[in-house]
């Protein structure tokens, strides 16, 4: 994959620049940002660091596969490979995967794993009566769903240049329906949902304006600001973007499955054959990166992604993503900590924590706040 779609995959395509090995200039001195408010520097020191966690997204450069076939007696209806958008877009494929499960008119319906993806489908299919029963390997918190930032940003899991017509077109509607599906989460008690103040920031101003993923008016109070930015970077864009917390997040709308009837086994299949003996015979198959080895999918790749987690700052209240040299740097704000990003190594399956990228990263951020002046 070439780094443009890495980084237009990151909703960053004005952060094309990253290439160009010009710092970004620091800001103007004694003048706040944006009118209206000041923002908290992150404190990013390797003493404040809490954890440091490997994930790999499941990724397809057509994009991901939301489709029924029939295996045998079984018909399978396919929801995985969703790359660096999974949670993003859970509520979008999720529901139409269900829509093709109930259409096969069964009562009983088998969900293969408790990810983000499995727990969705897992939870609208029992709030509509259907008896769920979720097979999976690993359940919430040790799931590649529970690693995500989260940012809910339509992003990184396809390539432009082979995603086909068919799928950009239903891509775009069903990026509105995941959008309106976390819409009730937001600052519901217990789900980890926050409204942030989003900046995407730029080292050159994009050659002609792109609506964001799905449209602009998903990004309430959108501004493109060319001075005054965030860090003194030459473009940002400003928006109220949604923040989940996986942890918090998963382990609720587990709950939820788990009230409207579903129930969980952990079972690791090791061939499709043990799928087939399944006693159900609807099967929807949300196993993200391990649909490669169990449906055959050869083209499903590992884009590895490393974050390293600080202790809180309740003070800050904004997240950003910002080029750098030496790669693309993001920080999402929880309750729970600070969550430092990132990095996206295309074809990379190693899940062990590389010291090199936490001090990168660590060291990276620290160098972004100290561009943070406080306005007059
Ligand atoms: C560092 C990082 C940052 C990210 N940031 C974001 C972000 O900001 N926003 C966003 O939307 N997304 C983000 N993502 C992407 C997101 O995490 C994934 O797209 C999403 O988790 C995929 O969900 P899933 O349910 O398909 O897969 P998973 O969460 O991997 O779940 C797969 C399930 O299938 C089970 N399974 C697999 N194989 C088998 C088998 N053979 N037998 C039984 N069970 C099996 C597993 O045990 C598991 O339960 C990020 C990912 C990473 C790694």
């Amino acid at each position: 994959m070439r780094r443009r779609d890495v980084l237009s995959g990151l909703g960053l395509a004005s952060l094309g620049a990253c290439t160009t090995l010009t710092p970004p200039p620091g800001p103007p001195s004694g003048k706040p940002y944006l009118p209206g408010r000041s923002y908290a520097p992150v404190h990013s020191s390797m003493d404040r660091v809490t954890r440091t966690v490997v994930g790999l997204r499941p990724y397809r450069p057509q994009g991901y596969r939301l489709d029924a076939e029939r295996l045998g007696e079984k018909a399978v209806i396919h929801n995985y490979g969703h790359g660096g958008c999974g949670v993003t877009m859970s509520w979008g494929t999720s529901t139409v995967a269900a829509d093709m499960a109930s259409a096969q008119g069964r009562r009983s319906i088998a969900v293969l794993g408790a990810g983000v993806m499995g727990l969705t489908t897992a939870l609208i299919l029992a709030r509509r009566g259907h008896d769920v029963r979720v097979y999976a390997a690993a359940l919430p918190p040790h799931t590649t769903s529970n690693i995500a930032g989260v940012l809910w940003l339509p992003t990184s899991y396809y390539d432009p240049d082979v995603a086909s017509e068919d799928f950009l077109r239903r891509n775009r509607v069903l990026i509105r329906a995941a959008h309106r599906g976390f819409l009730p989460y937001v600052n519901r008690p217990g789900y980890g949902v926050y409204w942030s103040d989003h900046h995407a920031l730029s080292r050159r101003e994009p050659g002609q304006y792109q609506p964001l993923p799905g449209g602009d008016d998903l990004y309430p109070e959108l501004q493109r600001v060319h001075e005054n930015t965030l860090f003194g970077y030459t473009y940002m864009e400003r928006f109220r973007a949604i923040i989940i917390d996986p942890d918090y997040y998963l382990d609720q709308i587990m709950k939820d499955a788990q009230l409207a009837g579903a129930r969980f086994e952990a079972r690791d299949f090791d061939s499709l054959e043990a799928v087939m003996g399944l006693p159900q015979e609807v099967i929807v198959n949300c196993t993200g990166l391990g649909a490669g080895a169990l449906f055959g999918d050869e083209s499903l790749t590992p884009i590895r992604g490393q974050l390293t987690h600080l202790l809180p700052q309740p003070e800050i209240d904004y997240s950003y993503v910002a080029p750098s040299d030496e790669g693309v740097l993001y920080m999402f704000p929880r309750r729970t900590g600070l969550v430092l990003g990132g990095t996206h190594d295309m074809g990379n399956g190693n899940i062990e924590p590389d010291p090199a990228q936490v001090k990168r990263i660590v060291e990276g951020h620290a160098a972004l706040a100290s561009r943070i002046t406080t306005p007059a």
